[in-house]
């Protein structure tokens, strides 16, 4: 009794979190599921988290890649200040580090040459150049895609040969298919770049997002490899299947993502809105991907940047992880257009030969063959279908909004793609579940770092 008044404290009156018969039932067990449940656990709420795969986290992975520890799926911390992951760590005793990644060589593969400090700087003028005529685009050519703005702006700025091939690398593959991962054809112009961002620094935790994943989820109750594929939703409570076996709660909070809903592997009754399925309808997952190569020695020098003939996009970057990951490392990111096609038919070996192969051409060196290699599939994976959400041309962030509106009072979403200022990120994620909490009658957290959300 004295337990129950004390949890009773935290939570708003007559809300479902102060009902002691509440049982909220979290699908999905990466951070907007965890975080949710973890919100709820520590204000007295009984909470399961049932999970499809065979471990938590979701799209943030650590992974062992033979000695080395890389992050798969998620692998920063895109600003620190207000961002609840790093107030998370700070109170939970996790470190995070500022990212000191430098490029290095730049290579240009339609003149085979290195283009070296210029290059980078006709980049980065291009880059604001972009920026700066974002406004005047979006004026003039409205709801269209990105790349027709790009086409425009070149055509204005009378870019050519290498120049223009460096200038739409800064577009394309910079601000577009690395940073929103979907194709530059297809992601919308219109709130192009107008997300909102935190300040502070790009940060990376340490030993990956494996600290944060596992402290979040500690003392949880987690049902793994129990993939949902049932909701109901009843005058009296919720009633979910999932891998064959039977759920009852009084709530639910859907964490999947975007693409797992737009594929429609789980089916609601009552059905989804027509608002909900409109917006699953106009809004697409990004296909951002990773290539890690391991090798016993360290043959290259710094961070390699790619240009390709045509801006295809293939394996434009890649990041030096020697020092994170503990062995000579690796991870190779690519996104939009050419991942899409790498994703539809691509076998592991072909996808690692021809990283290699640009490796090669990129730092003037034939590269050993690497000791380990993963190769990541999210587009495929059914339970992401896709890297992250983004808005294509005719979708809109009130799209997001709507995606995180409840169906009747029972259930409840979270998830990066319902918030609509920071979609496509950790943070957004957790700012999710812990905003579907306070929706069930969480008014103080108890959870060390969050005290002031
Ligand atoms: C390659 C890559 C790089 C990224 N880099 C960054 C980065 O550097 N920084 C950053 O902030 N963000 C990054 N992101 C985005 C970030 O990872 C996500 O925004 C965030 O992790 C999403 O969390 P979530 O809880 O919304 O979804 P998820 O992590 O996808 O969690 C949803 C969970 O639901 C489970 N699930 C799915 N279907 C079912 C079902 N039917 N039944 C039960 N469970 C189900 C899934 O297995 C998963 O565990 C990256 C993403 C990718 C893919």
């Amino acid at each position: 009794m004295i337990v129950y008044l004390l949890a009773c404290t935290d939570v708003e009156k007559g809300s479902p979190a102060a009902n002691p018969d509440t049982h909220v039932l979290v699908v999905g067990a990466g951070m907007a599921g965890l975080t949710a449940a973890r919100v709820l656990h520590d204000a007295g709420v009984s909470v399961t988290v049932i999970e499809a795969r065979d471990r938590i986290g979701g799209r943030t992975w650590t992974a062992d890649v033979g000695p080395a520890k890389v992050d798969l799926g998620a692998a920063w911390l895109h600003g620190v200040n207000g961002n609840p992951v790093a107030d998370f760590a700070d109170a939970n005793g996790l470190s995070y580090e500022e990212e000191n990644f430098r490029w290095s060589t730049l290579y240009d593969e339609a003149s085979d040459t290195q283009l070296g400090d210029s290059g980078w700087e006709q980049i980065e003028d291009a880059y604001d150049s972009f920026e700066n005529a974002l406004p005047r685009l979006k004026a003039n050519l409205g709801d269209t895609d990105v790349m027709a703005a790009r086409s425009r702006w070149l055509s204005d700025e009378g870019y050519v040969g290498t120049e223009a091939r460096l200038a739409m690398f800064a577009v394309d593959q910079w601000m577009v298919e690395l940073e929103y991962a979907g194709p530059v054809d297809q992601v919308g112009l219109e709130e192009f770049w107008e997300e909102r961002e935190l300040s502070g620094g790009e940060h990376l935790p340490t030993g990956g997002y494996v600290g944060v994943v596992d402290a979040l989820a500690e003392g949880l109750d987690i049902a793994l490899e129990r993939p949902v594929t049932e909701v109901r939703a009843e005058a009296d409570g919720v009633e979910l299947v999932a891998g064959g076996e039977r759920f009852v709660g009084t709530h639910t909070i859907v964490t999947v993502p975007v693409g797992v809903l737009r594929a429609g592997s789980i089916s609601f009754s009552p059905g989804l809105s027509a608002d909900r399925l409109a917006a699953l309808d106009r809004l697409d997952m990004g296909n951002l991907e990773k290539v890690v190569l391991v090798w016993d020695r360290k043959w290259w020098d710094g961070n390699i940047e790619f240009v390709a003939a045509e801006n295809s996009g293939r394996f434009p970057e890649f990041y030096d992880l020697t020092e994170l990951a503990g062995a000579p490392t690796l991870a190779g990111l690519y996104g939009g257009r050419f991942s899409r096609e790498v994703q539809a038919g691509w076998s592991d070996e072909e996808i690692v030969a021809d990283v290699l192969d640009v490796l090669g051409a990129a730092t003037g060196e034939t590269p050993p063959s690497p000791s380990y290699s993963t190769v990541t599939h999210w587009t495929t994976d059914p339970y992401t279908q896709g890297s992250y959400v983004y808005l294509p041309a005719g979708a809109s962030s009130d799209d997001l909004a709507a995606l995180a509106e409840p169906e009747g009072e029972r259930v409840l979403f979270a998830g990066e793609a319902t918030e609509p200022a920071y979609y496509g990120n950790v943070h957004a994620a957790v700012m999710s579940g812990i905003r579907e909490a306070q929706r069930l009658g969480v008014e103080s957290i108890d959870v060390p770092g969050w005290e002031e959300w």
